[in-house]
């Protein structure tokens, strides 16, 4: 039976270790092993140990000021073997600075200033918190839902994606490794790398599964459960479940639909630095399971993986059609449906997307290229964070940036982020001509200022802007040339509105359909504002019930 994870506190202090173990105990112990060392060697000692036996630490607990290493010192020295592990630091007040560099330097996950009494207010909250964000990203070994395919499958590489995203504990074996051969030689007719296989606890297989054969096999609804809803959301990004969780907080019948995975695109992203009420940042795989659980426990329905595909005007009642021909009716609905990435257009480019080629899959892919070089094309935030994620694990990082200056798009904290990573190299006034390789992306040619240049990577992840999905509204709700969806002062008579009143703020041009985060015609693309939105939307929503009646 496997070891159960350590938390680890470290304090010289021997008064003080023995209080924090002791309140570390009394909640934590049937969990997690509690393990105390008074001084920064003999911490990092018990580090050594269990990483050797392949022990994971889930939090480190430790004391700032120590004679010889410091908290800061010892975190330094003790991550790279526990990367994983949940960061806090005990200061005195003096510290708070430090500890507030900290959060830069070493990815610190809290600080808490001593003392911590009582513990119930100041010490359980947040490491609840951190050891609930441990437990979601560890992956203990287990004996669940088992994915067998080839490492350059783009199948399979959709099918890792799609399990990461909705968060599906997974394991995934390599037909061509030592495992994932025996597990192959196991299976009437083999298998075949190409095709991907997965297999469920109960010993259910599934060859070449559709994303919904997964999602009905592992239990996510992909059926509505009533004829009739008060609301339905199109798209579970920050907007839409910012929707469902106001709405079915605020008493309305409420069901989400999404199509891939919930989160959206800030679900792909590796690290959030910007969003209300997270000083340390959280990752958009931990927010989206926030949100999702808070829309889940306040009585919103989810279907998953399930596209809308047209919406009707059936007055009063509105119509969603899913492209499994489901239909569903309601009173209302908010479109937030976001938007997807552009596709890079160069030769190579469709021919190995999935087997070296990415868009917005940093996080998941990224592990996968340890020690290798990568290329990230984009001068956005999201690309800027792809790279400082993915400099973690490859060898070297190429920032392929189209202008002469990469701060003209990006966060300063990013371009700083990125100036202090030596592995990233950034190629400003560069463009990609070429994608080459067989099976699997092998190169790439760079060209600048009209010299071209060969570089030897294994993958690139793409992130080259972005356009709304929104043909389903067509001939039903009026869009820019984009295709982005009008709303409120946006939308005129000429549009089809004919009603003696104007649209609400986010209302489209079908009364009773509102429109909220990135898909809205001149919205601004952030989470906090897809959020906002989301809740305004609901607002929105009561007033247009209200009017009907
Ligand atoms: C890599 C990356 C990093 C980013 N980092 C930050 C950041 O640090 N801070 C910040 O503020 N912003 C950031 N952004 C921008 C931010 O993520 C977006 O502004 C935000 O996600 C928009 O939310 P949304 O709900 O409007 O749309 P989206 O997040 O795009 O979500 C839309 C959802 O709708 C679903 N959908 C689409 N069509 C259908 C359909 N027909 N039926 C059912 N479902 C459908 C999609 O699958 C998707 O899940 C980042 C974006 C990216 C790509």
């Amino acid at each position: 039976m496997a070891a159960k994870p350590a938390i680890l506190a470290v304090d010289d202090d021997t008064p003080v270790l023995r209080a924090v173990e002791r309140d570390l105990r009394a909640r934590y112990a049937d969990e997690y092993r509690i393990i105390g060392a008074g001084s920064g060697a003999e911490a990092l000692e018990v580090v050594r140990e269990l990483t050797r036996r392949g022990d994971p630490v889930a939090l480190f607990v430790v004391d700032q000021r120590m004679p010889v290493m410091t908290g800061i010192e010892l975190l330094r020295e003790a991550l790279p073997l526990q990367p994983e592990a949940k960061r806090v630091l005990l200061t005195a007040y003096a510290d708070t600075d430090v500890a507030i560099r900290a959060i830069n330097e070493i990815r610190l996950d809290q600080y808490l200033i001593k003392p911590w009494d009582p513990p119930d207010e100041r010490l359980y909250p947040v490491v609840d918190d951190l050891l609930a964000d441990w437990t979601a990203n560890v992956r203990p070994p287990f004996e669940g839902l088992r994915l067998l395919s080839g490492r350059w499958a783009p199948r399979g590489h959709a099918l890792r994606d799609f399990l990461t995203r909705n968060q599906v504990p997974y394991v995934w074996l390599d037909p061509g490794d030592e495992d994932g051969r025996r597990l192959a030689d196991s299976l009437d007719g083999g298998a075949d790398p190409a095709v991907p296989i997965v297999m469920l606890s109960d010993g259910i297989v599934l060859r070449d599964p559709a994303n919904r054969d997964v999602a009905e096999a592992v239990g996510l609804s992909t059926r509505a459960t009533l004829p009739f809803y008060d609301l339905v959301i199109v798209g579970a990004g920050p907007a839409g479940l910012a929707a469902a969780v106001y709405g079915a907080s605020e008493g309305l019948k409420t069901l989400l639909v999404e199509r891939e995975a919930p989160g959206g695109q800030a679900g792909t992203t590796s690290r959030i630095e910007n969003y209300l009420g997270f000083p340390s940042g959280l990752t958009g795989a931990d927010l989206a399971r926030r949100a999702l659980a808070q829309a889940r426990r306040l009585g919103s329905e989810i279907l998953s993986s399930q596209e809308v595909a047209a919406v009707r005007r059936d007055d009063p009642y509105r119509t969603i059609v899913i492209e499994d021909g489901a239909q569903v009716s309601c009173q209302a609905v908010v479109v937030a449906t976001g938007v997807s990435y552009r596709r890079l257009e160069v030769p190579g480019a469709s021919q190995l997307a999935g087997a070296g080629v990415y868009y917005g899959a940093a996080t998941t892919e990224a592990i996968l290229y340890r020690d290798a070089e990568v290329a990230v094309i984009g001068a956005g935030n999201s690309a800027g964070q792809a790279a400082v994620h993915l400099s973690r694990f490859a060898s070297r990082v190429h920032l392929v940036v189209r202008g002469d200056d990469l701060g003209a798009g990006m966060s300063a904290y990013l371009v700083e982020q990125i100036g202090a990573v030596p592995t990233i190299e950034v190629h400003t006034g560069t463009e990609i001509r070429s994608l080459d390789g067989t099976t699997h992306l092998e190169n790439a040619t760079f060209v600048k200022a009209g010299q071209e240049v060969q570089v030897p990577v294994a993958a690139v992840f793409v992130f080259i802007g972005q356009q709304p999905r929104t043909a389903w509204l067509d001939g039903m709700v009026a869009r820019d040339e984009r295709g982005f969806v009008l709303t409120g002062r946006e939308v005129k008579p000429a549009h089809g509105w004919n009603l003696d009143r104007e649209p609400a703020l986010l209302e489209s041009s079908m009364p009773g359909v509102f429109v909220a985060g990135d898909v809205r015609h001149r919205s601004i693309k952030r989470i906090a504002s897809a959020v906002g939105e989301g809740a305004m939307a609901v607002q929105l929503v009561h007033q247009y019930l209200a009017s009907l009646r």
